[in-house]
């Protein structure tokens, strides 16, 4: 086991041993950067990975650990956002495409296709974190979200618009009805 070690986003094909090679990393620096938005998109908590070898064909099994910040649709706060997935890849050198491999026989493991040189694990990482990304983000089932009218966040204060009403042009109006 190669404890928190840098994270690295290829590994070579002949830095796999034939018993394996188990890899663990408690951050992946740039991971998230261009898959989640703002300054701060979170932080990989841990990755763990062991790949193993047949000729060029590598098996990876892992999971990964990710605390994303995301940015609530209703009321546009930066909320954390944990995922903790598992991943199972075959990696198939590109070559072996044409010599007639059957991919869809292997329904244990996503298949991805390779340059036979370098395992992609930052990209077989990246598409994991992809796929944990929920369609909607909310921070919480309750948030109450922005009004459209005054941009109050309605979790913390009141709506305006009411207020601003009676204030507005139309009081005027109202006054001389009265
Ligand atoms: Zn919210
Ligand atoms: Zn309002």
């Amino acid at each position: 086991m190669e404890a928190s070690a840098n994270f690295r986003y290829h590994i070579p094909v002949e830095d796999i041993p034939d018993e394996g090679l188990c890899l663990s990393y408690d951050d992946a620096p740039g991971l998230l950067a261009g898959i989640i938005d703002g300054p701060d998109p979170g932080r990989v908590l841990r990755v763990n990975a062991c790949l193993n070898r047949v000729d060029d064909f590598i098996y990876v099994k892992g999971s990964i650990d990710v605390m994303m910040n995301l940015t609530c649709d209703r009321c546009l706060k930066i909320y954390p956002f944990e995922v903790k997935a598992p991943f199972a890849y075959l990696l198939v050198p590109g070559s072996a495409e044409k010599e007639g491999f059957d991919a869809a026989n292997r329904a244990d493991a996503e298949v991805l296709t390779y340059n036979g040189k370098e395992a992609p694990i930052g990209d077989i990482l990246k598409e994991q974190i992809l796929l944990q990304i929920p369609m909607r983000h909310v921070c919480n089932e309750e948030c109450k979200g922005m009004c459209p009218g005054c941009g109050a966040d309605l979790n913390d204060e009141l709506c305006r618009c009411k207020k601003d009403m009676d204030n507005g042009p139309f009081s005027v109006l109202r006054g001389l009805k009265a």
